[in-house]
């Protein structure tokens, strides 16, 4: 039976989406490695596994995957040939005019507001990681002219979200702790920081948008 939309849990769809993502071969690892990549070096606390939990928190809003299901289905169907021309050919050349699928991919990264505009340009000039990989992994037959956007627009929105939240955790614990706190990695118990939302270098999901 088909579902209405309404009846779509986001359970559902993020199920549907992480499915689909994989079946372009694309999985929220390779995307975590590229937000890890872009932001490393502005937070040196920063864990591959924390950039996974922001891809994740991304992924699992409604607007997001609606995006994301809209520009893989293009995709798709330009591979199958069920699109008209002249789309159908445009889709399949990739053609540098079409702007369509940056535009959609904004989408995704207007969920975090400005920085999600610049990270998403930074990434579709330098296309870092799977970004690339997708852009060059041209074959006969395959089309990814949305998702390489699409991809660098989830990368873009969570490094946005982590930008967003994790400055003030991290100068917050760096303020009220005293020097051996910081030292044993931000785990004084019962300290300023009892909240729990820097301990071990990690910041825990709860504390991010
Ligand atoms: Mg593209």
């Amino acid at each position: 039976m088909v579902k209405n939309n309404n009846h779509f849990t986001n359970h559902d769809l993020r199920r549907v989406v992480i499915e689909l993502l994989e079946q372009r071969g694309v999985t929220l690892q390779a995307i975590a490695q590229v937000v890890y990549d872009i932001q490393h070096a502005f937070y040196p606390e920063l864990t591959l596994e924390l950039c996974l939990e922001s891809v994740e928190a991304v992924i699992d809003k409604r607007e997001v995957q609606h995006v994301l299901l809209t520009g893989i289905a293009l995709d798709m169907a330009a591979e199958a040939g069920n699109l008209p021309e002249p789309l159908l050919s445009i889709l399949r050349d990739d053609n540098l005019l079409y702007g369509v699928d940056e535009v959609l991919a904004l989408g995704i990264t207007n969920v975090y507001g400005s920085i999600g505009l610049t990270n998403f340009g930074y990434l579709d000039k330098q296309k870092i990681g799977i970004i690339g990989e997708l852009n060059s992994r041209r074959q006969p037959g395959r089309v990814h002219t949305f998702l390489d956007d699409l991809v660098a627009g989830v990368a873009a929105a969570a490094a946005a979200r982590l930008a967003h939240a994790l400055p003030d955790k991290l100068s917050e614990a760096d303020l009220a702790l005293p020097p051996e706190g910081r030292d044993r990695g931000q785990q004084a118990a019962g300290g300023p920081v009892g909240d729990g939302t820097v301990a071990g270098g990690a910041v825990s999901r709860d504390a991010l948008p």
